[in-house]
């Protein structure tokens, strides 16, 4: 890899299960590498040991994995610039700490939650932005010292220069300018001697030489801290775009009261991994064309330009739109394993070879494994007797004598089922859906589905006659109650 080339990062907190929003940003960042041969970084920002969890970390990679946005470099993966985890990483900080340190660009601050709330609350009446008030900024080595051998535990902040710019062009928001006397001096480590987001991010992405970071819009006012921050070390900042923030229907910041759901549980409620990467790439970016695609041809056609600035809408019916755009691309070994790791096992009367092919019979019909596993129960072994009350009212409508014939008709050398229907036509008056509904229920349980001619190829003769004598025995049963 030389200088010029590309690589993007994916820097989860492991606090939790991945959503939308960030596969999102892990999608954005896989592609924009890959459609130019750079590289694609993990890194673990578990620094927070309250809520960072190992288990939420396997987890996101597992989920990574599953949508096919595998990393060049990251835990599990080669690189020259591990640790991956940001856990495993203070001494890399402490000597960052350090140069801060000797060159005076950061102080002890002692100052607790208490006073600092009290010092906001009093700017705010004052009609002044909450600013750190410099408390602490110019003690002396001997205070410092005394403090600390008193048992205190200082953060250690970073001295903002005063009146001065920070300006950078956001790769999706265009130019910026922050005025540093808006930003106040800002912790850099924590009481706890953990590094704080601003800095660890930072020197992380410098340190591992990331080129470009996409990310949530949530995080543009932390850029111009990471930029003073990467300035004062002399360090390379990559170049940084802001993507615009999900939101739900009502335009509030995604989450899951607007019924959006983790990875995890859209994998476990049967979206395919390709419907997910179609819809993602989509939110917030614009496609010229419409149509599913490849991975690879969403990477061919990513480019910043195409980014939006405005907050992206999640939209269910979307998702599942792609859901079935998915399935119909899906091959056959694909949709396979799909249903087997989803439902645990082939639907009863369905071996897997049958099962392989009744997925592409119903590949229109379906959007979830759940879906197949009700059109097995419809379409292999006995089918059930009619519930639903358009079902009932479709074959009692038809009668006694329409099945009858049907089912003479049907036994008369194995006709193909535009011949057959035709003959049930002419024998019995029925046209257009009073011909054609009865027979779809009377054969397939169900008045939607695949083209009846492939149904009843499917069912085959006997089939097809069980279950053309079942309609007529209902309906002789009913016929005789009234
Ligand atoms: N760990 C940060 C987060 O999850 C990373 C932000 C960034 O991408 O720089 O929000």
């Amino acid at each position: 890899m030389n200088e010029t080339t590309v690589k993007t990062r994916f820097a989860p907190s492991p606090s939790g299960e991945i959503h939308l929003g960030n596969a999102r940003t892990a999608l954005f960042n896989y592609l924009y590498a890959s459609a130019r041969g750079g590289a694609f970084l993990l890194r673990i920002e578990d620094t927070d040991a309250e809520r960072s969890r190992p288990e939420h970390a396997q987890a996101l990679m597992q989920d990574l994995q599953w949508l096919g946005l595998g990393w060049h470099e990251g835990p599990q993966a080669d690189g020259a610039h591990g640790p991956y985890c940001q856990s495993q990483r203070g001494a890399i900080y402490a000597d960052f700490y350090q140069r801060l340190e000797d060159a005076g660009t950061v102080y002890p601050c002692f100052c607790s939650d208490t006073q600092l709330k009290l010092a906001r609350k009093a700017q705010r009446a004052a009609g002044q932005p909450p600013r750190y008030p410099g408390t602490c900024a110019h003690l002396s080595p001997a205070e410092v010292s005394s403090r600390i051998a008193a048992g205190a535990r200082p953060t250690l902040r970073f001295r903002v220069p005063r009146d001065t710019r920070v300006d950078f062009v956001d790769l999706v928001r265009g130019p910026q300018s922050f005025n540093s006397d808006d930003i106040g001096d800002f912790i850099v480590r924590r009481s706890d001697a953990t590094p704080a987001f601003f800095f660890s991010n930072a020197i992380d992405d410098a340190l591992m030489g990331v080129t470009h970071v996409l990310r949530g819009e949530d995080h543009l006012t932390n850029t111009p801290r990471q930029l003073l921050i990467l300035q004062a070390l002399d360090l390379r900042a990559p170049s940084y775009g802001h993507l615009s923030l999900l939101v739900g229907e009502d335009g509030s910041p995604l989450s899951k009261r607007h019924g959006s759901q983790s990875i995890r549980q859209l994998r476990q409620a049967g979206y395919l991994p390709a419907a997910l990467l179609n819809y993602l790439a989509r939110l917030g970016h614009s496609y010229s064309e419409e149509s599913f695609a490849t991975p690879e041809r969403l990477a061919a056609e990513f480019s910043l330009e195409r980014l939006g600035r405005a907050p992206a809408r999640y939209d269910p019916a979307q998702l599942r739109h792609w859901q079935k755009e998915a399935i119909l691309a899906a091959s056959e070994q694909t949709l396979l394993a799909w249903c087997l790791q989803t439902l645990g096992a082939a639907p009863a009367g369905c071996d897997e070879s049958r099962l392989s092919a009744l997925v592409n019979l119903v590949r229109d019909n379906i959007e979830t494994p759940q879906d197949v596993a009700a059109w097995a129960r419809r379409l292999c072994g006995d089918l059930p007797p009619p519930a639903g009350e358009p079902e009932c009212d479709a074959l009692r409508g038809a009668g006694s004598a329409f099945f009858a014939a049907a089912l003479e008709l049907a036994q008369v050398s194995e006709p193909a089922f535009g011949e057959f229907a035709k003959a049930v036509g002419a024998r019995t008056g029925a046209k257009g859906k009073a011909l054609y509904m009865p027979l779809r229920i009377a054969l397939s349980g169900a008045p939607h589905g695949p083209e009846m001619g492939r149904i009843w190829d499917w069912l085959g003769p006997r089939a097809r006659g069980e279950r053309l004598r079942a309609a007529l025995d209902y309906c002789r049963e009913v016929e005789t109650a009234c």
